[in-house]
């Protein structure tokens, strides 16, 4: 985890300097640790998770995937405390008195932030991290200066927070057959929707079938038989996406190539 104190009082100290090309890279080096505050949030959920694997990656996309789909408090405060003396499992508290009347010992504090906030001093330290008609080698110091000292005063903002606890239970999890885990709140999982794979690229989505305790979903694809013998599936995203005379073409292992035609309410294939 990030030690947010340090990385504030760093950025205090190195702001002092009046080389440019110095203070460029503590624009940069601010710029990266507000990306790290997203991301490590998003790595307690699941360290496969890669830059590239998100379809946005600014770390207000990362907050904002973060808050829909896993943990509606990944940007919140608050404070985890565990009872004194073991909980009586044969008659565990339930109400809400029972539950003030226990002992507790704190055992740490997530910190919590603005998440416009965060993106407006990342736009505002990005702002000097591009070229202009003035040049690259052209800084407003003084401007950058201020908003090096924005991004310090935010991490002390954070400074209170010793661990991190973003990844509700209520979050459906699969994989997609991509490889790509997949998440979702489970209140936002209905019966005969429809959950489309967030990876760039895939064309595989899943129809939820049922709702029990989990969630029970369905991969979306038809299939066809070539005259090889072969059995190719087609994610059904490729004729949901089908515009008019569109079609897609696709390739038997065998080489043969093989046509889906929106027909008129029906999907066609034929053989070359
Ligand atoms: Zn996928
Ligand atoms: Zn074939």
């Amino acid at each position: 985890m990030l030690n947010y104190s340090k990385i504030a009082s760093d950025l205090r100290s190195r702001v002092k300097t009046d080389d440019a090309t110095a203070l460029r890279y503590v624009v940069l080096d601010a710029r990266l640790a507000l990306e790290e505050v997203a991301f490590e949030r998003l790595r307690v959920v699941n360290k496969k998770y890669l830059a590239d694997d998100l379809n946005k990656w600014r770390p207000k996309d990362v907050m904002a995937f973060l808050i829909a789909e896993i943990d509606e408090n990944a940007a919140r405060e608050f404070t985890l405390s565990v009872s004194r003396l073991p909980v009586d499992e044969a008659n565990p508290p339930s109400t809400a008195e029972e539950f003030q009347k226990i002992e507790y010992e704190t055992v740490g504090v997530q910190s919590g932030f603005d998440v416009k906030k965060l993106n407006r001093v990342w736009q505002a330290l990005s702002s000097f991290l591009h070229a202009s008609f003035e040049g690259y080698a052209v800084l407003n110091t003084e401007k950058a200066k201020k908003t090096i000292l924005r991004a310090s005063d935010f991490f002390d903002s954070l400074a209170d927070g010793n661990l991190l606890m973003v990844g509700g239970l209520e979050s459906f999890r699969f994989e997609c057959v991509c490889g790509r885990p997949f998440f979702k709140k489970t209140v936002l999982v209905k019966k005969n929707s429809i959950l489309t794979c967030p990876r760039l690229g895939c064309m595989e989505s899943y129809a939820v079938t049922e709702i029990s305790e989990t969630p029970i979903v369905e991969r979306r694809y038809s299939s066809f038989s070539c005259t090889c013998g072969r059995v190719i599936e087609v994610p059904l995203r490729y004729v949901d996406e089908m515009k008019g005379s569109e079609q897609v073409n696709f390739k038997c292992e065998c080489g043969l190539d093989g046509i889906i035609k929106h027909g008129k309410s029906r999907v066609l294939i034929k053989n070359r």
